[in-house]
């Protein structure tokens, strides 16, 4: 069953309205969705996408029951060497953590349970699984396709969700897949609550992966001005230099041989060097770091944001 009470039209932002039992249309009679085919449902998911604005394509998603187009097979002997050279995420478990405590505690005030929106929630890694098996929050997740973690099918340029609708959102390993990442975070502020966090995890110093769908890099600097219409509590970085350095080894061995599989075995005899991550030096390392983290909170409103601006409370005074 779909409670589309909760969505809006990713073209115009009017309500949904279910047309028959394969297909949603906007109410807005004036909206280019608003009759004939509508939006989707594939496999059980509404596909929220304005198609006309987006690249992922109707007959293309239709053709494949709303499901990936790239295979994203993740087990095995295989993806244990996988991990062992890439490492887990401690530092996203922590931030998970933290995040996770500040949603709940501001939420623990209204009683109701905070809303937290996956951005590409269609695979996660298991520090960001924590959040699917928390039952005191209400998790929403989408991607690009439909999967067995995501609630609906949906582009990131133009989310189907009214504005201040949701208390959290998590974007991990997103804002490189997107054509206009700028476009997105401002969706991602769009759609939060005034006060609302905003977690984000972006790669730097990572080589190209999903193909031709990966599409930019953001330094540290790069990455905090991409967020800065949220106020930033925390940033970071993610895996230091000898993450960053397997992962060019991987690369050099695969730009060689042609083969990933190889270069991810050609790569285990250094995979220790990723334990010196921790004894590198902050600044220089966040200059070579694999990743970057954010976590920011939407701003809570103009009044606020004036009473707690130091220059006018001492004009005040
Ligand atoms: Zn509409």
């Amino acid at each position: 069953v779909i409670d589309i009470d909760i969505f809006c039209c990713p073209r115009c932002h009017s309500p949904l309205r279910l047309q028959d039992a394969q297909s949603i249309v906007c109410t807005n009679g004036d909206c280019p969705y608003g009759s004939g085919e509508g939006f989707p449902i594939l496999d059980g998911q509404p596909a929220l996408v304005d198609f006309e604005r987006s690249v992922i394509r109707r007959e293309r998603l239709v053709a494949a029951h709303g499901g990936s187009e790239i295979s994203r097979e993740r087990s095995g002997l295989f993806h244990l060497l996988r991990r062992l050279v890439k490492g887990e995420g401690k530092i996203t478990d922590r931030n998970a953590e933290s995040f996770l405590d500040r949603l709940l505690a501001d939420g623990g005030k209204s009683g109701a349970q905070p809303r937290v929106l996956v951005v590409g929630g269609g695979t996660v890694r298991s520090c960001a699984r924590r959040l699917y098996d928390r039952l005191d929050i209400d998790l929403l997740s989408f991607d690009v396709y439909a999967s067995p973690l995501t609630n609906f099918i949906g582009d990131g340029h133009h989310i189907a969700l009214p504005d201040a609708s949701v208390d959290g959102v998590w974007i991990e390993a997103v804002l490189e897949h997107v054509l206009e990442p700028h476009v997105v975070v401002s969706e991602i502020h769009r759609v939060l609550k005034p006060g609302g966090l905003v977690y984000a995890e972006t790669p730097f110093m990572q080589q190209v992966h999903e193909g031709a769908y990966d599409f930019t890099r953001f330094t540290h600097s790069g990455h905090r001005w991409l967020f800065r219409r949220f106020e930033e509590t925390d940033s970071g970085a993610l895996g230091g230099v000898g993450t960053a350095m397997i992962w060019s080894t991987r690369h050099f061995w695969y730009g060689l041989t042609g083969s990933r599989r190889l270069g991810i075995i050609l790569a285990l005899p250094i995979f220790w060097l990723r334990f010196l991550d921790r004894f590198s030096r902050p600044g220089p390392a966040l200059d070579a770091a694999s990743g970057y983290y954010s976590l920011g909170a939407g701003v809570k409103s103009l009044s606020s944001r004036i009473r707690s601006s130091p220059t006018i409370a001492a004009a005040n005074s």
